[in-house]
Formats: C-alpha cells, sequence, structure tokens
C-alpha cells in the first residue's frame, strides 16, 4: 500500500488537541469539550474533536474535525454528547488502535484528551503504552514512513471522568454525577409526596453496576430509609434487618417508606438483591403497599447541574494545561477534584485502585472496598447510617456525655438547613444528646423570653425533622437579627434551657452572631460554650470556607433562569441579556455562574464597574455581532452582581447596551431576585449539609464533659466548618475573624475564585480588561 499523505509541514507545527468522549455519555460532557476546543485555540494550539468516540479514531476521516471557536457555542447547558460516544470494540484490539494512531498521524493529532469512564481510559492508557510500537508498525508494513512519524514520537494523553456513576478512584465527583443525583432526587421527591399521601413503600432502582456513589447519595439526600450499594452489602440477616428498621421508622410516625437499591446490589454471599426481592419482603413481611420504581435512562439525560458545568469546564481547562505541561517522561495524568480542589492524578494508577474495588467486591473484602473509594464516600456511608437508623446501642454516649444542644439558624434561608439540622437531630437521637431548636433565629429567643408569642425553644424529636431532607427555606425559623440586640437575654435563655452547646445555621449574620457571642464570654459565662457554625447562604460570602451550603442551589436557580432567557431569544437572537444575581459585596455567584453559562463579561463588587469597561463590552459585542453569520441563535448575557456599582444599574446597563445597538442588536434586563433562592435544594447542597452537620456534632461533642473556663480556653470551642482547598476543615472564630475577615465588605480577604474570572473573561472570548481598570 502507498504510503499516505500526511499534511505538511509537521516540524515547527502547532500543537494538534484531540478531544473525544467515549463509553456512557454524561452530562458535562459538552462542557468539558467546549473548555477543551476554546483553551487549546487560546494557548495557540488547533483543536479537533474525534466524533463517536474510538469508532472515529478508527474509522478517521471526517469523523476527525477541526473545531473552531464558534463551533463549540452552546455546548455547556447541553445534556449528552454533542461530539457522540459509542463502545468500539475494534478500539479493543491491537488491529483497531494501530488504525486510530494512522488516522491521527494523518490529521496531525499529537495529543489526545479523552472524556469517558475507566473502560474509556483504559483504552487511552492502552493506546499511549503501545504508541512507539504502533508507529513502528504502521512504518513496517509501509503505511507510513520514518520521516512521517517522526514529529509525533511522543503522544500525550490526559483523561476526564465523565461518568455518571461517579466509580473512578482517586476523585471526589465525575463530570455528569451530581447532574444524574439531581435527576434521581427529582424522581424520588416526587415518588415521597405519593408515597405519603397513599402511605406506601417505593423501592426505587439506580444505576450503578459496581458503584453505589448515586444509591448512597440518593439515600443521604432523600432521606431514605434503607439502601442497596454493592460496596457495602447489607448484614447477613437483612431481611429482618429492613423489615425492622422500616416497621421502626413507621412506629415513630413516617407515612411513607422509600428504600434505594443499586443496579449492582448484592448480599455479603454476592446473590443479587433485586427491587422486587425487597418489595416482596415489605409487602409481606412489613404489611406495605409496596411499588417499585426503576429509573433507568432518565438519570443519563437532561440539561448539566451547575456544578457539572464548571467541573467540566474547569477540568477542560486544566486538561489542555496538563497536555501542554507534559514532557515525553510525564505519566498520564486524569484530572480529578479533591473537595474545591483540581488536581492532576497519574491516570494508570487511579484506574488500578477503581479496577482493585472491583476486585475486592468479588473476594467478599467488603472493607477494602470501602477503603478504596474515597475517604468521603466511607463519611457520608457513615452519616447516612446515623442519620437513619434510629436504634443503634452502640452509639449511645453514657450520661455524663450527653449534652443539649441548642440549633438555631441566622439570616437569610438557604437550601440545605434543613438537610443540617435534620442530620444534626438524627445525630443528636443516635448518642443520646438532646436537640433543641432556637426558633425565629436571636430575635426569636429576645421575644420568647419576654413572652411575645414570636419564638420558641422546644426539644425537637425524630419525627419533627424526619422530612427535613429535602425541604427548602427553614423549617425552624430564620432571622437576620443579632445576639447583641439582647445579649443580657440571650445568655439567661441559655442558662433557663441548660444550653451546653450551640450549631448555628447561617450566613454573614450567622458568622457575626458567632463572634458576638464568643467575644460575650468574658461577660456570660452560659456563651463559655462549644459553638459551631455551619456557613448556610446563596452569597457563598463566609470567611473561613470557600463553601456556603445554598450556594449550590442558587447557582441551579441562576442558571436555570439564565437558560430561559437565551432561548427566548432564540427567535428574535441578537439580543443581549443583563441580569442581575445576588451575592451582597462577593462577587462569587456571579463569577460561577457566569463561567457555568458562558457569560460574555460578568461584573462584580471587587471590581466596580466604570465607563471604560462598558465601552469595552459593547465595542466587544459590536464586534461579535459583526461577525456573526447566523451561529448567535441564542441570547448573550452579561451578569451584574447586585453591589457591582451604585451608578450603574442592570436598567441602565442594558439602555447602554441598547442605545449602542441600534438597528444591530437589542437588549433587556433581568432581575431574578429571590428566584435565586431556589425551590428543593440541590443534592449537593443537601448531601454537605448532612456530612458537615455530622461532623459539626462530632467536634461539638468532644467538648462534653469540660469545665466551662477549659471551654472557654480552648480556640477550637468556636468554630466555622468549611472546605478549603482540598480539605474540610474546622477553624478557629477568633483567628478567621482577625486575619481572614473584611468586616466593611462582608466577605472573606481572600476570596479563592477570584482567578477564576479570567478563565470565564478567556472561554467567552472577552478582549483582555487589564488595560481598562
Ligand atoms: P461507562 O462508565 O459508561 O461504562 P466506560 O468508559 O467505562 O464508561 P466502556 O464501555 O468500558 O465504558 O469503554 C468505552 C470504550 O473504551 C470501549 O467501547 C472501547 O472502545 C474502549 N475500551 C474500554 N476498555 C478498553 C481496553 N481495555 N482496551 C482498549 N480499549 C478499551
Amino acid at each position: 500500500m502507498a504510503p499516505t499523505t500526511v499534511p505538511t509541514p509537521l516540524a515547527g507545527k502547532k500543537r494538534r488537541i484531540g478531544v473525544l468522549t467515549s463509553g456512557g455519555d454524561a452530562p458535562g460532557m459538552n462542557g468539558a469539550v467546549r473548555a477543551v476546543v476554546r483553551m487549546a485555540i487560546h494557548y495557540g494550539c488547533e483543536a479537533y474533536a474525534i466524533y463517536e468516540g474510538y469508532d472515529g479514531l478508527v474509522k478517521g476521516g471526517d469523523m476527525i474535525k477541526e473545531m473552531h471557536w464558534e463551533d463549540v457555542r452552546g455546548f455547556l447547558s447541553e445534556g449528552g454528547t454533542l461530539i457522540g460516544t459509542a463502545r468500539c470494540a475494534e478500539f479493543r484490539e491491537r488491529p483497531g488502535r494501530l488504525q486510530a494512531a494512522k488516522n491521527m498521524i494523518i490529521k496531525g493529532i499529537d495529543a489526545l484528551v479523552i472524556c469517558g469512564g475507566d473502560g474509556s481510559l483504559t483504552g487511552a492508557d492502552t493506546l499511549r503504552a503501545e504508541w512507539q510500537g504502533l508507529l513502528k508498525e504502521l512504518v513496517e508494513k509501509k503505511e507510513l514512513t520514518e520521516e512521517q512519524i517522526k514529529p509525533f514520537t511522543h503522544l500525550n494523553i490526559v483523561g476526564l471522568v465523565g461518568s455518571i456513576d461517579n466509580d473512578l478512584s482517586m476523585t471526589d465527583a465525575t463530570i455528569g454525577c451530581y447532574s444524574s443525583l439531581a435527576r434521581i432526587c427529582e424522581a424520588v421527591d416526587s415518588v415521597d409526596t405519593t408515597a405519603t399521601s397513599h402511605q406506601r413503600a417505593f423501592v426505587i432502582e439506580v444505576m450503578g453496576r459496581h458503584c453505589g456513589w448515586l444509591a448512597l447519595m440518593a439515600g443521604v439526600s432523600t432521606g431514605a430509609d434503607f439502601i442497596f450499594i454493592p460496596e457495602e452489602p447489607p448484614s447477613e440477616n437483612w431481611q429482618e434487618e429492613m423489615c425492622h428498621v422500616i416497621k421502626k421508622h413507621r412506629a415513630m410516625g413516617k407515612r411513607k417508606t422509600i428504600v434505594i437499591v443499586a443496579e449492582g446490589a448484592h448480599d455479603r454471599e454476592l446473590n443479587k438483591i433485586t427491587p422486587n426481592m425487597v418489595k416482596d419482603l415489605l409487602t409481606n413481611q412489613a404489611g406495605l403497599d409496596t411499588r417499585v420504581t426503576t429509573l433507568g435512562h432518565v438519570q443519563r439525560g437532561g440539561t448539566p447541574s451547575a456544578y457539572d458545568r464548571m467541573l467540566s469546564t474547569l477540568q477542560g481547562v486544566e486538561a489542555v494545561r496538563a497536555v501542554l505541561d507534559a514532557t515525553p517522561e510525564t505519566p498520564s495524568p486524569v484530572i480529578c477534584i479533591i473537595e474545591n480542589k483540581i488536581v492532576r492524578r497519574p491516570l494508570l494508577e487511579a484506574i488500578a485502585q477503581t479496577k482493585e474495588v472491583a476486585t475486592a467486591i468479588e473476594a467478599k473484602d467488603f472493607d477494602r472496598a470501602m477503603e478504596l473509594r474515597d475517604a468521603e464516600f466511607a463519611e457520608y456511608y457513615r452519616a447516612y447510617g446515623i442519620t437513619t437508623s434510629t436504634e443503634q446501642p452502640h452509639m449511645l454516649l453514657p450520661e455524663e456525655k450527653r449534652m443539649r444542644i441548642g440549633i438555631i439558624h441566622v439570616g437569610a434561608p438557604a437550601g440545605g438547613m434543613n438537610a443540617a439540622t435534620r442530620a444534626a437531630v438524627a445525630y443528636c437521637m443516635a448518642r443520646g444528646h438532646t436537640p433543641i431548636a432556637l426558633h425565629n433565629g436571636f430575635p426569636g429567643l429576645i421575644r420568647h423570653h419576654s413572652d411575645v408569642p414570636y419564638g420558641s425553644v422546644r426539644e425537637i424529636q425524630w419525627v419533627d425533622a424526619e422530612g427535613w431532607a429535602s425541604k427548602g427555606g427553614s423549617e425552624i425559623g430564620t432571622n437576620r437579627g443579632l445576639p447583641s440586640e439582647d445579649l443580657e437575654t440571650v445568655s439567661q435563655v441559655f442558662s433557663k434551657y441548660n444550653i451546653q452547646a450551640l450549631f448555628v445555621v447561617g450566613g454573614f449574620e450567622a458568622f457575626t452572631a458567632v463572634s458576638e457571642l464568643r467575644k460575650g464570654r468574658d461577660h456570660y459565662k452560659a456563651f463559655k460554650i462549644p459553638i459551631v457554625i455551619l456557613p448556610a447562604t446563596i452569597s457563598n460570602n463566609v470567611p473561613g470556607t470557600e463553601y456556603s451550603i445554598g450556594s449550590d442551589t442558587c447557582l441551579n436557580a441562576l442558571i436555570q433562569y439564565c437558560d430561559a432567557c437565551r432561548q427566548s431569544a432564540s427567535a428574535s437572537r441578537r439580543r443581549v441579556f443583563v441580569i442581575e444575581t445576588q451575592g451582597g459585596e462577593s462577587g462569587y455567584v456571579a463569577t460561577i455562574a457566569g463561567l457555568s453559562i458562558g457569560a460574555l463579561a460578568v461584573y462584580c463588587p471587587e471590581d466596580g464597574i466604570s465607563l471604560k469597561m462598558l465601552d469595552h463590552d459593547i465595542d466587544h459585542l459590536r464586534e461579535v455581532f459583526l461577525q456573526d453569520k447566523g451561529q448567535n441563535r441564542a441570547g448573550k448575557i452579561i451578569l451584574v452582581n447586585e453591589k457591582a456599582s451604585k451608578t450603574y444599574s442592570v436598567q441602565i446597563i442594558a439602555a447602554m447596551i441598547a442605545e449602542a445597538g441600534k438597528g444591530k442588536f437589542e437588549s433587556r434586563h433581568g432581575v431574578p431576585g429571590h428566584f435565586q433562592q431556589g425551590t428543593t435544594p440541590s443534592p449537593m447542597d443537601r448531601v454537605r449539609a448532612v456530612r458537615f452537620g455530622v461532623k459539626s456534632l462530632q467536634h461539638i461533642e468532644a467538648f462534653a464533659g469540660m469545665s466551662r473556663d477549659e471551654i472557654d480556653d480552648d480556640p477550637m470551642s468556636a468554630v466555622v466548618i468549611g472546605i478549603k482547598g482540598a480539605k474540610v476543615l474546622f477553624s478557629p472564630m477568633e483567628t478567621v475573624e482577625k486575619k481572614e475577615t473584611d468586616w466593611k465588605l462582608r466577605r472573606p480577604k481572600n476570596e479563592f475564585w477570584m482567578g477564576l474570572k479570567e478563565t470565564v473573561n478567556t472561554l467567552s472570548g472577552r478582549p483582555p480588561t487589564d488595560c481598562i481598570r
């Protein structure tokens, strides 16, 4: 066969980065493709999409196409994968990979970014391992010449994990898993209402052949009564155990029963546990009217959640950087996330560890299987157990270690506040503590004491809080008022009800309240108790954490609003929406929403808005619409934080854009306002609320038995729980207040997300703004 023609010149050529999606589709894959394409172009490389996964690589030709900036427009909000995916048997065999290698060289591709599950990443690594041999064979078979293969002696492979199962080890989340979890939670929440009405039981099967992440997290977020996951099968007599737990829940007043079964569920002898087996047990042994719901492919579909849009974007950006950083010696990386930090991990090790989970399960070594999943997985599993089962005698603390723990909500409602409270109540029950709701925040407490029927102080029973896992708002009532309104009365109420510890859920006001109580310890002994604040605010502006519960719910509401605006412009085209976001003095919400919807520009209080800046962006808009060849089928979005400027409101900015665009483009403004608080909390807010709620209570109970003065002396007795980079930490309030807080602007001094503004600009093609500050 005559040697194939390869485009020249290859030496000194621009790098060509290929991107493909493979295996099962996952929401967010398109965001990854968009980020890879645009970042590659930004760094002066050429980007190629390989259609239909490895099938496209093996077939070559038109299946491998150059991608330009405009080709990925609108990708972020689309579910599935727009460049297609397939299961490709040929690629599993060496001849298929030989053909793939040849096609890559023909197209001049020297780096591949693969977004897929562990199978796809294994295939990628095999290709890289064999690469030199494949090239040699291509020359030997005279399909290519020495000359032609010369510029391609090293192949760079970077993996992105796109999988709804979240089954890859070494990463906390895979692209798609939180969107899929959202689909499951929507379904379970819907089933919940009918189950409650008819007092029925529902057995819900969710995806996960080898990984129970979806089942576990669905259990945590919906407060399911029982779950079955492959990594940690139930006890030998699970049939009796499950029926006992469920009967107990019913006896305590629950009107419905939800059991979640992972596809790959089995008992400790690896005998399959099917939803129908569970249904028969619930019907015959527990006497419940039981139905089975299999969610199936619904779980894969739909638009990606805010988190998946952000994760896929940031990981796509990191993948291109990893390609450019790679040397011939660098092991292939897979891009992971640990808590809030994007990291690179060795691809081979991550795959090996993932495979070991399956091996451990097969060997019935379930402790090992749990160990091999991430630490976070085991923590969620424990949190689920503690917050669901009602009888755990081994968990009970001795009398002298049991505490009376006050729970209070402060500030505006945020998604997950109730889930955190439910978790805290359940934890208290399991350990023998008494949870006490301090209704309607500090003003409620103060008025209650003055006999005004406004607030109240009440012990919470398990069944009171049981249904709160998925509820938005604040069931115990929240208020912005601070204890400084009447510290004396607050201290009297604490003493009267013998409050021995305090769990505070809320935003910057809650942070301020805890600071006041901590400082008030000098005068009031009642405040010398362990206090933990769990940050909960849509603004995500609480110092001491990079994530507040409620912020994810807000971002989801906001992207839904923006998607709707954008779509409304699809008929009229050429419309710019100027949308006002909440967030107080912090531009977090605006920036992350901007990243998740591909905003043209984001205006934050941190930078303010100047006339020059508006001029610059209006010029850019003119340019965009001038170049438009009909691709701008939907509207453009500019996000403006509510406090970005006292002068330039969204109405004014929209009017200025409309004026400048006369005849060429138009503009509208939008103020989603309280819509941003969301309705049902997002699964991420719910699960993190549970995890952090349990952790907070564990922290509190470590002070049981200590004297008031000992507590006062310990800086860890007043803390904020939060995520900092790759860790979940308790930070002492005193340090956070002094070193990390900008009190005037009510936000952290160092906002971790500031660096992301650059990424928003880069990916939306906004010209550099440094010159206009
Ligand atoms: P999912 O999580 O949806 O199962 P996956 O990436 O694990 O995603 P697979 O079907 O296992 O899905 O793999 C997708 C494709 O990757 C396969 O069709 C095949 O082309 C390639 N692939 C998988 N495993 C290998 C392997 N061991 N060697 C070469 N190629 C492989």
